[in-house]
């Protein structure tokens, strides 16, 4: 097929023990990603109520165009399907970088379609067209944690078969290329909802328990290895295309200017992590395949390599505590082990904060209305992390509940109720845990998860928070004026008009049309260039540089200038935007069949009764629009207005062109976007909004 794709998806019968294909053409109008993945979902999974954990949930694991080529930071896997996290359980995605979309596109394929289940135990080796079923228990997967089960896979692959693997190999010897391996850990065996999916070190899709549902499908790990070309439409519009990025907006090395904040595509080759890096232990970047820098570290003691952002720092000040003020190995050791295990950093992280601010309160321990036993009395110390998680992974005793996920524990425990109308349990949306981009300050976060699927956790405003607030805390001047600031935003997100309101988070501007307009905005570019096109989150959007004189960023130029360089398309910025808005009415069609209503969204009760204290390292800092000017505010201490919500829930859908009564898509939006099918299902089901 060419211009980026190979052509054909890989399509698995897992219950009948069958492989198949689909042609990628008869979904090239989607793009790839997110989009791909949507429209096969929508056309193979018969029956969209079922259970996550149902043997008929159709897994979808799509890359896109981009991936395996030049195109920068955006060799990427998008996973979909019915998630087993959130509470209800529904269609829902997880997403993740490494190698495994490039040398599964190496291999000829342009995504893999999991239906079924297993009988026994099984993994899927794939060898460019060459796809064998294999017995997991057999050659020694089951049982095994991420790190050793690739391992063992890679151990198996030596030069004894037929073929190119026997290029430059001899037997007893590793294949010459090193396959590209997702699998899941104990969690996953254990059908846990906050099961992973992990790629070599630090890659994983842990978002969705997806790793619990490939344990109820049977499945240990996809091995891919591939040794063919992608083609694409013009290699030395592509090739200078890099070039000059990286010259123009890319980091300089010797000259490093993002100093502080979420660098975006210029942003220095330093590990996304969230505490101090050792000094005494050596280190070098890591990078997903394509990246135009990288975000990740291996280090010389093998801990913690690879991760990023949440699992690095997760145990960070409970180490701290036990250590007398010091950081210690056992902060790489816990990322390492959660890496292993195959869990949910997110789901035990703030798991662990709720359970031992219970312990300090006499509610949990050993015969306690949280009937645990931990060892409380070295919280901070590897012992006990090593406990907690291996009783999570192994579901041991307490774990079996946790397992299950920490609203569900909370449930079980009759603690649900007080805690989530407190705030202990900081989970905000979908029985899902608050990231730290709080709905009570930075709105679209909130409003664009609560209207959506899940924790959103796509970074692209998140300096209007860091940057204002990190000069601030530090006593350093801004490094841009907030209206300037504000401007470079609001004029790079076509196809809007370049309304700085928009960015307004004053609390006025919460609730108001320019927020409204964000969070849509927001969705719909997810939903095409970073879920489907699949650009890193790390790296876009660029809204502004450091690097140019403007100090304008590469948005909304740099993504489809990759796109059509390896496609051909000739697509703006602002295609890709509906293409994004017909993806997302198919995901609210999906959503409404499985039983959404506007009547479900709402915010767990401490958003509307608890004032916000402030983000974990500080008083939170943004850009409002307050007594006719522009500055950076604090805005801390606001909860949410119940009826106010209601207001924004009317205008979104309203902007959407949905039914503002049900929050449903309706025929004339459907239809708008080409999804008239979609529309004749919904109103079958009795569930297509008036107009
Ligand atoms: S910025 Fe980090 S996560 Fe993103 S592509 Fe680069 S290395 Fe991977």
């Amino acid at each position: 097929m060419g211009n980026g794709y190979a052509g054909k998806i890989l399509r698995v019968d897992l219950t009948a023990g069958t492989v198949s294909e689909i042609e990628t053409e008869q979904y090239r109008e989607w793009g790839g990603g997110h989009g791909m993945g949507s429209a096969i979902f929508w056309d193979l999974c018969a029956d969209k109520t079922i259970s996550g954990f149902d043997p008929a949930n159709v897994i979808t694991i799509m890359s896109s165009p981009l991936a395996g080529t030049l195109a920068p930071s955006a060799s990427r896997l998008e996973i979909q399907g019915i998630g087993v996290q959130s509470t209800p359980e529904w269609f829902t995605r997880s997403n993740m970088g490494g190698r495994f979309a490039t040398m599964m596109k190496f291999a000829g394929w342009d995504g893999i379609v999991l239906e079924g289940a297993a009988s026994k135990p099984t993994w899927i080796e794939i060898e460019n067209d060459r796809v064998v079923l294999r017995d997991a228990e057999t050659d020694g997967l089951w049982g095994l944690d991420t790190y050793d089960t690739q391992e063992r896979i890679w151990n198996l692959q030596v030069a004894n078969s037929d073929g190119w693997r026997e290029i430059g190999t001899k037997s007893g010897e590793r294949a010459a290329l090193q396959s590209a391996v997702i699998t899941i850990g104990p969690s996953g065996e254990k059908k846990s909802r906050v099961g992973a999916l992990i790629h070599d070190a630090g890659n994983a899709a842990a978002q969705g328990g997806f790793g619990g549902v490939w344990g109820a499908k049977n499945l240990k790990a996809i091995s891919v290895i591939g040794s063919k070309d992608i083609d694409v439409a013009d290699a030395a519009a592509l090739l200078n295309a890099r070039f000059s990025a990286r010259e123009d907006l890319g980091v300089n090395v010797d000259e490093p200017k993002d100093g502080f904040g979420w660098a975006r595509f210029s942003g220095n080759p330093s590990p996304a992590v969230m505490y101090p890096m050792p000094t005494d232990v050596g280190s070098r970047p890591q990078a997903c395949q394509s990246c135009i820098s990288s975000c990740r570290a291996r280090f010389s003691d093998g801990l913690g390599n690879e991760s990023s952002c949440e699992e690095t720092y997760f145990y960070f000040f409970a180490d701290m505590m036990y250590n007398q003020g010091q950081t210690t190995p056992t902060v790489r050791y816990s990322a390492e082990m959660v890496q292993r295990l195959g869990i949910n950093v997110y789901e035990i992280d703030h798991g662990l904060n709720w359970l031992y601010h219970l312990y300090q309160e006499g509610i949990a321990g050993v015969g306690k209305q949280v009937d645990i036993d931990l060892p409380w009395d070295t919280y901070g110390s590897r012992e006990f992390i090593e406990t907690y998680q291996r009783m999570v992974a192994d579901r041991e005793g307490a774990g079996d509940i946790l397992a299950e996920g920490m609203w569900r524990a909370a449930e079980h425990w009759g603690r649900l109720e007080e805690d989530t109308a407190s705030g202990v349990l900081h989970y905000s949306y979908w029985g899902l845990p608050e990231h730290g981009y709080d709905p009570r300050a930075e709105a679209y976060w909130g409003w664009g998860s609560i209207l959506g699927d899940r924790d959103i956790n796509e970074h692209d405003f998140n300096n209007l928070f860091w940057k204002p607030s990190i000069a601030k805390w530090y006593g350093i001047p801004s490094w841009m004026e907030a209206e300037e600031f504000v401007t470079k935003f609001a004029e790079r997100m076509l196809p809007f008009d370049p309304d700085p309101m928009m960015l307004d988070f004053s609390e006025d501007g919460m609730y108001s049309e320019g927020q409204v307009k964000l969070t849509a905005w927001h969705r719909h570019y997810t939903r095409f260039w970073k879920e489907s096109a699949l650009y890193c989150d790390y790296r876009f959007a660029d809204f502004y540089s450091p690097k140019t004189e403007d100090r304008g960023g590469f948005t909304p130029e740099g993504e489809p200038l990759f796109w059509n360089a390896v496609t051909g398309d000739g697509m703006s910025f602002t295609d890709g935007m509906e293409l994004g808005r017909r993806i997302w009415n198919l995901d609210n069609a999906i959503w409404t069949i499985q039983g959404r209503h506007r009547d479900m969204v709402k915010y767990s009760e401490y958003l509307y009764e608890v004032p916000y204290g402030g983000h974990l390292y500080g008083p939170y800092w943004m850009p409002t629009f307050e007594d006719g000017t522009w500055d950076y505010r604090l805005v801390t201490g606001r909860v949410i207005d119940r009826e106010r919500m209601e207001d924004v829930k009317t205008m979104f859908y309203e902007l959407e062109g949905w039914d503002v009564s049900t929050g449903w898509p309706t025929r004339e939006t459907l239809e708008g976007v080409d999804l008239g099918h979609v529309a004749d299902t919904l109103e079958a089901a009795g569930k297509l909004g008036g107009e």
